[in-house]
């Protein structure tokens, strides 16, 4: 049998482009809950999937349909309220489709004129709401990880070899941890906060001391655990004082800048010399998106420019927007296509709307579940997270009570630690979240 070919208009049955996009469509209208196999169950289930002729396009789907994707738990679940959920909006979902089917690489602007340029006015549109200065820059990258080490390496870039420790703080995400360890930068103050989780200006100065040493500090614009925005005013008071770089981790929290309710948390966020902000969290895009904003872009070229005689054309003649030169990735998707879409599609206020409903629910939540004899929120919500203990419970009935709740269809929820006591957890982030899965949760919890 003649191999088919690859490419070109019949490479793909045209019927079957067709069930994909209904596939698609029913997932975006509503994602199952999912479910979890264990390796021993997933291995004859993938078992003769590559031959030498192929299945087929229609049997390789199928495959897809019925082996790979349901043995997943959704993300995109209206009862994911776990981890931090990525919760795509139906245009951004369709765009990341567009993106896949289009290679822009865009990587640069030689390239990719168009979509750098509308990845530009999305970064602008999250800078302006930061309120950085015109100056700021960057690009977007493929998650907060990234993001975070690729902003690292300016900052490590400043600063004097007597002036490179790093001040943090102990809820600050494990990324940021493992970034500084694969940077080198080994010297931290890693400051405790106290029962509120928040990091402060005050408490950075009481850390410091008389140390001369520290030269990068760095806030969260929402811890992923509790959800707390740190003083980043008094942070970049502190950091400004000492000549040290600030970095704001704003993968999870950024989005709450939208709310006119919520901005005053992140007051001093205009003062960063780095930022990042997760589209896929937050804002609703699809897997696969970080933005990364600097005050002074050319501080970054300077670190991440890749030199080669195969890429040196892309920096010839007069300067161009190339966002490879803003973070550690050359050839890339252009991951801020989705919100900038969705943003056109719905405009921004559809996207507040949708982010203070993660917001009202955590306070509903929080509400509800503080009335449970037994149960206790940690503290109120600043954001999307909750945080409860309940009397009587380790980690071992707290992981059951997780498991039922995926057994039973109510929710995907992940149990926590809270200063080394295990609690409860949940975030919410999903517009179409029903609020009675708070019942729900709340009778799991009764005695
Ligand atoms: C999720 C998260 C990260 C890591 O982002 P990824 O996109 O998962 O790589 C970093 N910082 C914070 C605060 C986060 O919530």
């Amino acid at each position: 049998m003649a191999a088919r070919p690859l490419h070109g208009r019949n490479a793909f049955p045209h019927d079957l482009t067709g069930e994909i996009a209904e596939w698609m469509n029913a997932r975006i209208a509503q994602a199952p809950l999912g479910r979890t196999m264990t390796p021993a169950d997933m291995a004859p289930l993938l078992e003769g999937t590559f031959t030498a002729d192929g299945l087929g396009a229609h049997a390789a789907w199928e495959r897809f349909v019925q082996r790979v994707a349901p043995n997943n738990v959704a993300l995109d679940s209206e009862r994911f309220l776990a981890f931090i959920p990525v919760s795509p909006s139906a245009a951004g979902v369709w765009m990341e489709a567009a993106v896949g089917a289009a290679t822009f690489s865009a990587e640069s602007w030689l390239e990719a004129s168009g979509a750098v340029a509308a990845e530009n006015q999305t970064l602008r549109w999250l800078a302006d709401l930061m309120g950085l200065p015109a100056s700021a820059g960057g690009c977007f990258m493929s998650g907060g990880s990234i993001g975070n080490l690729s902003a690292l390496a300016v900052a490590r870039e400043q600063c004097a070899p007597e002036q490179c420790a790093v001040a943090v703080s102990d809820t600050a995400h494990a990324s940021v941890f493992n970034s500084l360890r694969l940077l080198g930068l080994h010297d931290t103050l890693v400051v405790a906060t106290g029962p509120d989780g928040r990091f402060t200006g005050e408490a950075l100065a009481a850390a410091l001391s008389d140390r001369a040493d520290v030269g990068i500090v760095i806030g969260a614009g929402g811890s992923t655990n509790a959800g707390v925005v740190d003083d980043l005013a008094g942070l970049a008071d502190v950091a400004h004082r000492i000549g040290a770089w600030l970095h704001v981790d704003a993968a999870y929290g950024g989005a709450a800048l939208l709310l006119p309710e919520r901005r005053h948390l992140f007051d001093g966020i205009e003062r960063a010399d780095s930022v990042i902000v997760d589209p896929h969290k937050w804002l609703f895009a699809p897997e696969g998106s970080c933005a990364l904003l600097y005050r002074e872009p050319a501080l970054a070229a300077a670190v991440h420019t890749q030199h080669g005689p195969y890429v040196d054309i892309l920096h010839d003649g007069e300067p161009l927007w190339n966002p490879s030169d803003y973070g550690y990735q050359l050839t890339r998707r252009a991951t801020g296509l989705p919100l900038w879409f969705a943003l056109a599609v719905h405009g921004t206020v559809a996207h507040e709307v949708a982010v203070r409903v993660g917001v009202e629910l955590a306070e509903l939540a929080a509400g509800t579940l503080d009335a449970v004899p037994g149960v206790s929120v940690v503290m109120p919500p600043m954001l999307g997270v909750v945080l409860f203990r309940r009397e009587g419970w380790g980690r071992v009935e707290w992981r059951a009570w997780a498991e039922r709740l995926l057994a039973d269809g109510v929710a995907f929820v992940a149990p926590s630690t809270w200063k080394g006591e295990p609690v409860g957890r949940l975030v919410f982030m999903h517009p179409r979240t029903p609020p009675s899965v708070i019942d729900e949760i709340a009778a799991s919890l009764r005695g």
